[in-house]
């Protein structure tokens, strides 16, 4: 059956509908970035809110400024906005149509995307745009000099990104004394209020000081942490979807069965009552992010590298691979937790366990190319920090050495067997420069300043490092993970 609101009535048994008629739906929210992300977090919670009867006010725009969206939209429209999730759990999987996304602007649309903008039944802006999309420079800082900020700041009515578009949303709504709306980040970023606060009030500043000083006084940002582990669409996913439920769709979102959302409570124009389908609203959403950046982010990078040096292709068969998973385990309980501060009603040893359950689902197909990609960027935010934490206390840094070594030795650019890794990460040609010149001199790698900081310069740490990358040299990886799991490294 090919998935449409006319279908939804024959839709195959096993596959779940919405629980609520599209006509009762009306927007409240605009969303950027329609990605699979977006459609299996937060347009799945809205879905499952609506199906109780309530918050049907607050139904999915969609909204988008890159070229890409417009035949993700296309796909979208010819299906009435309707997706299919598929939740996969080790054993079985279920399907169900989500429909709370009423509508999708046509991207790039600037006038259609700023007039919507100013809609007053528009409550909440929501993001999911990644990390690339908040224009930051390599400290996490907003970067005002970026071209397409600095378009944005000339020409603020021909507004092209995302924070452009809001800016000419708000200012068009105190024009009209309209209340302003709440501005709620997903991605996956610490601070992820802060970091979208810092961006919009940035670009104004260049532009409107006048609207950056409104904004500042009148516009709130909650924090929020966001899980779920949901890779990109293929054909394999197409097609397992018609093979495995009958249902035709072009762009159906496969994910893990597991979510969470944590968000803090500071909507002053209102919020759905998200609480009643398993949203946690917390004051403070720190202690959340550091535990999920260190542990599960960490996680991934601990498997990732030597995965990827043994020529693993899936994650859950890094995780079937005694000594990787014996490797995280260790680095978890050692070195990782120690240094994450408690979190309200979370035993961070039972989180760890569900992770490591997570990561060894066989049923997600994430890759482990995936997660080796972009060290550059995620060492300093998911390792380097439990590395300063640890040396800190005392505590041990043996692994989170031989995380980095790994990370290295895979830089070099071939894994074990000598094939060769194709670039995975945009400074890959000055890490690879790097690793080579680390083999005979350990702490070359070290003095990168953007991703060690004082951390590099540490003694205890650097001759962890050198000791971890001269053995991975010599014996190879499995002997040097035999040995720090046995506690002879
Ligand atoms: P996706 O590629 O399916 O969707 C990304 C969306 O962002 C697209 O609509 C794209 O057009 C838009 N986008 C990309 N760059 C942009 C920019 N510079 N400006 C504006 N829009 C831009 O990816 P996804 O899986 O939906 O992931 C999106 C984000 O969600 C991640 O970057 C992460 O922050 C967060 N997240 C993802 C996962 C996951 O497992 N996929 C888990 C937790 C959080």
């Amino acid at each position: 059956t090919a998935l449409s609101l006319s279908t939804l009535s024959d839709m195959p048994d096993g596959v779940a509908v919405p629980g609520y008629a599209r006509s009762d739906l009306s927007a409240g929210i605009l969303h950027f970035g329609i990605g699979n992300f977006h459609r299996a977090h937060q347009a799945t919670y809205l879905d499952r809110l609506f199906a109780t009867g309530e918050g049907q006010d607050w139904a999915i725009l969609g909204a988008g400024v890159m070229e890409g969206d417009r035949k993700a939209r296309a796909v979208l429209q010819a299906q009435d906005w309707l997706t299919t999730l598929v939740e996969q759990e080790a054993t079985h999987s279920r399907a169900r149509v989500i429909g709370s996304m009423v509508g999708y602007l046509e991207p790039g649309d600037a006038a259609a995307i700023t007039a919507a903008l100013a809609d007053p039944a528009i409550r909440i802006v929501s993001l999911t745009i990644t990390e690339g999309g908040y224009f930051l420079d390599s400290s996490d800082r907003f970067d005002p000099t970026h071209p397409a900020i600095q378009a944005d700041a000339s020409t603020p009515d021909a507004p092209g990104t995302v924070f452009g578009l809001i800016l000419a949303g708000l200012r068009l709504r105190r024009e009209k004394g309209f209340a302003p709306f709440t501005v709620m980040s997903c991605d996956n970023i610490p601070h992820n209020g802060r970091i979208t606060r810092n961006a919009l009030i940035g670009l104004a500043e260049l532009s409107d000081p006048a609207l950056a000083a409104w904004i500042a006084e009148n516009i709130s940002f909650p924090n929020g942490m966001v899980d779920r582990i949901t890779p990109a669409t293929s054909d394999r996913e197409r097609g397992m979807l018609e093979s495995d439920f009958g249902v035709r769709d072009g762009w159906p979102v496969f994910c893990e069965a597991f979510t969470q959302w944590v968000l803090e409570d500071d909507f002053p124009s209102g919020r759905p009552p998200l609480e009643k389908v398993g949203v946690q609203f917390v004051p403070d959403v720190s202690p959340y992010e550091l535990m999920k950046i260190r542990i599960l982010n960490g996680g991934h990078a601990v498997i990732a590298y030597p995965a990827g040096l043994l020529d693993i292709h899936f994650v859950h068969e890094a995780m079937e691979h005694p000594l990787i998973r014996a490797f995280l385990a260790k680095i978890e309980h050692d070195e990782i937790i120690p240094g994450v501060p408690p979190v309200p009603d979370t035993d961070l040893g039972a989180y760890y366990d569900l992770i490591a359950s997570r990561f060894s689902n066989p049923k997600i197909g994430d890759t482990v190319r995936r997660l080796c990609l972009d060290g550059s960027n995620r060492q300093p935010k998911f390792i380097v920090p439990s590395i300063a934490d640890s040396l800190a206390r005392n505590g041990s840094v043996t692994g989170l050495a031989l995380e980095s070594a790994l990370w290295c030795r895979y830089c070099y650019g071939t894994s074990e067997s000598g094939a060769e890794i194709a670039p995975n990460d945009p400074n890959w040609d000055r890490l690879t420069r790097i690793a080579k010149a680390a083999r005979d001199d350990p702490g070359t790698w070290l003095g990168m300043e953007e991703v060690y900081g004082a951390t590099g310069r540490d003694a205890r740490f650097a001759s962890a490092f050198s000791e971890a990358l001269e053995a991975l040299w010599s014996d190879g990886t499995e002997a040097v993970l035999t040995s720090y799991i046995d506690g002879r490294l």
